[in-house]
């Protein structure tokens, strides 16, 4: 059989999909100067194939023009055909950005953290996905046997990645049934959106080459465990130098990075809804899964929706590379383009307002009653997409961040995806999710 080359040009959408259009490679030269044509509309598909009510209809054309250094070509086994898929911009048809193009969001929001700051974001993320359709052994949770098990799945993926140019970090057995997790290393900028992006692409694809669905939904079963995304984040200043660390503080935090994570937890109830975006996303951020169920910032704690990650160096210039916070209030029905353009608007308003770092909590919030929270300035996170979005939308500041069309349309695409699961019980709608991410 022969076959001709085919390159898979895609945007990751509001709804996290990876959608696009493929060319043939013997027009690579064309298509990755021209694009291929894309259409307003499409971004109201939400991530069941539905399509909200559309401001666009079927009117107005774009492209998506592919950004070269995205462009990936992994061969996953002899017998199939290579990956070949390449990430691009949504633009008008003159080339200019479209407002909706969650990657340029995103490439607008770093931009104005360099104007304020000077600083460069350093990203890295951990997945957590299940294998849906493996038998459950007790004693499995990072355990030996079941990595050993699941080697050659392991091992596909990692080399997938060392093949996109992805730096890849650790592979294990996570705690939960069927559960697993892979970490890549920090990239800069755009680029760690990219990653995380192929990412999720190549762990489904090596998945299947093994014969298993691999799902990244939030919950696969509100009694079970999440699968959370962790975002890792530190800075570079002007010169390259971490921009995170300061040997002066008590918990080791830069002026500027507590600036920022205050910023972050100010807006968390509002951006959330861009974060946390399914509808089963808010089973999974409840107290006592390890995700985040409050506005906090944590040391060392991973009940935090921030959390201070630890620091094995003792000299002070090591410990200001490996300084880093994470941020545990996301996961993979997210497109991480929109996840970091929410973490770096959010913390870039906080370093403009010059807010102050936040106290770091070390003890369990959920012990704790309304009053006592609310004089430590905490406050539990919305409990549903629905109460999320009217945060999101009530929020001026926010709005002026994406711009009005942007929320406008997302706020329907999210109504929509609430909309088509009201009749299914939370076992069901995590059982619709499972398929879709
Ligand atoms: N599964 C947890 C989550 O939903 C995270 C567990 C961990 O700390 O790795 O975020
Ligand atoms: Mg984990």
């Amino acid at each position: 059989m022969t076959n001709s080359p085919l390159v898979f040009a895609a945007t990751c959408d509001l709804a996290g999909q990876v959608r696009g259009k493929a060319f043939p490679l013997s027009e690579h030269t064309k298509r990755m100067k021209n694009g291929i044509g894309w259409v307003p509309t499409n971004s109201l598909i939400t991530c069941f194939d539905t399509i909200a009510p559309s401001p666009f209809g079927s009117l107005g054309d774009l492209v998506i023009i592919p950004d070269a250094n995205t462009e990936i070509n992994v061969q996953l086994d002899q017998d199939s055909p290579s990956e070949r898929l390449v990430l691009g911009d949504i633009c008008e048809l003159d080339g200019s950005q479209w407002a909706l193009c969650p990657r340029t969001i995103l490439r607008n929001a770093l931009k104005r953290l360099k104007r304020l700051s000077g600083l460069k974001l350093n990203a890295a993320f951990e997945h957590e996905f299940q294998l849906t359709n493996l038998e459950v052994q007790p004693g499995e949770a990072f355990g030996y046997g079941a990595f050993a098990q699941h080697r050659a799945f392991g091992e596909s993926l990692v080399s997938a990645l060392e093949q996109a140019g992805i730096t890849p970090d650790t592979f294990l057995k996570e705690y939960g049934a069927r559960q697993f997790e892979i970490t890549n290393g920090p990239a800069l900028n755009l680029q760690s959106a990219d990653w995380a992006v192929l990412l999720r692409e190549l762990t489904k694809r090596s998945a299947l080459a093994h014969g298993n669905h691999a799902s990244f939904a939030p919950i696969a079963d509100p009694e079970g465990v999440g699968n959370g995304v962790h975002v890792h984040m530190s800075f570079l200043d002007e010169n390259d130098r971490p921009a995170t660390f300061d040997p002066a503080h008590e918990l080791g935090m830069s002026d500027v990075a507590g600036a920022f994570i205050s910023g972050i937890l100010k807006y968390l109830d509002g951006i959330l809804a861009i974060t946390a975006p399914s509808d089963i996303s808010y089973l999974r951020l409840t107290p006592h899964r390890w995700s985040a169920a409050y506005n906090n910032l944590g040391y060392h704690d991973r009940e935090a929706a921030v959390r201070i990650c630890p620091v094995t160096a003792s000299d002070n210039e090591k410990r200001a590379k490996q300084y880093n916070f994470e941020f545990r209030a996301t996961d993979a029905a997210a497109s991480p383009y929109l996840v970091l353009a929410a973490l770096v608007h959010a913390g870039a308003q906080g370093i403009e307002d010059a807010l102050p770092m936040p106290a770091a909590t070390q003890e369990d919030l959920s012990l704790l009653s309304e009053s006592a929270l609310h004089e430590k300035g905490i406050v539990r996170l919305p409990q549903s997409l629905n109460e999320a979005i009217k945060r999101f939308e009530q929020n001026e500041t926010i709005q002026s961040w994406f711009g009005q069309q942007f929320c406008d349309v997302y706020v329907a695409h999210k109504r929509a995806e609430i909309e088509h699961l009201c009749e299914l019980t939370d076992l069901e709608k995590c059982k619709q999710y499972s398929k879709v991410y």
